[in-house]
């Protein structure tokens, strides 16, 4: 017969400390006995569970984590249609998603979003209280990460001039200023600009209209 492991005191399993205190159980069909061992959970709970349960992960906690588990799916379930989440998944997909047709000025040029944000609970909670419908996320130092610190919403039309000053194109591969862009291309700066802004041109446009052409200005 094996020898039976006993439980010591302050063994850390999960979310679970043993308190040292254990007992043997007789328990079901087979008779065997099997230890339970005394445990406080992470959330202040005290309670009794079979040790081999708890080293081997299939109880994790008192049961708060499961349900707090639970919470969090039922909550991103319910909003999952609203204008926040989708700005949330945006967001994630301009930093993360190499197919995202604008990969190349956010994820592809280094911003990045803080841990805090990857869970769409924690974005919510800094940053629905001053959302409404109709704003945009906008990072407040173009250079910077999604964060707390660096994030406002800001009127969707306001976008365009908030960020004209440092509108980044890409040119021969590379990203740009559109400034640089517009002298290499013989353009008007503050026409292309103004145009940009009033919806009659867009960045991919002109990317995708001066791609691999050299007009060999130098
Ligand atoms: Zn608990």
């Amino acid at each position: 017969m094996s020898k039976r492991i006993l439980p010591k005191k302050d063994e850390r399993f999960n979310h679970l400390v043993t308190t040292g205190e254990y007992e043997i159980r007789i328990i079901g069909r087979d008779r065997r006995p099997l230890t339970y061992v005394g445990c406080k959970c992470d959330c202040g709970k005290i309670f009794f569970a079979e040790y081999g349960h708890i080293i081997r992960s299939k109880i994790k906690s008192c049961g708060c984590y499961r349900k707090e588990l639970n919470r969090r799916k039922l909550f991103k379930h319910g909003m999952k249609e609203s204008k926040i989440y989708k700005i949330w998944s945006g967001m994630k997909k301009r930093v993360f998603n190499k197919n995202d047709s604008h990969y190349y000025r956010y994820g592809g040029r280094g911003i990045g979003i803080c841990d805090e944000w990857l869970d769409f609970m924690n974005f919510y909670r800094d940053m629905n209280e001053s959302y409404k419908t109709g704003l945009s996320i906008e990072r407040i130092d173009n250079d910077g990460d999604y964060c707390p610190e660096n994030c406002k919403w800001i009127p969707l039309a306001d976008q365009g001039i908030n960020t004209s000053r440092t509108h980044k194109i890409m040119m021969d591969g590379k990203i740009t200023s559109m400034r640089r862009f517009c002298i290499k291309h013989k353009l008007v700066y503050t026409t292309t600009m103004a145009n940009i802004r009033r919806g009659k041109l867009t960045i991919a446009w002109l990317e995708k209209k001066y791609e691999g052409e050299d007009h060999d200005t130098e």
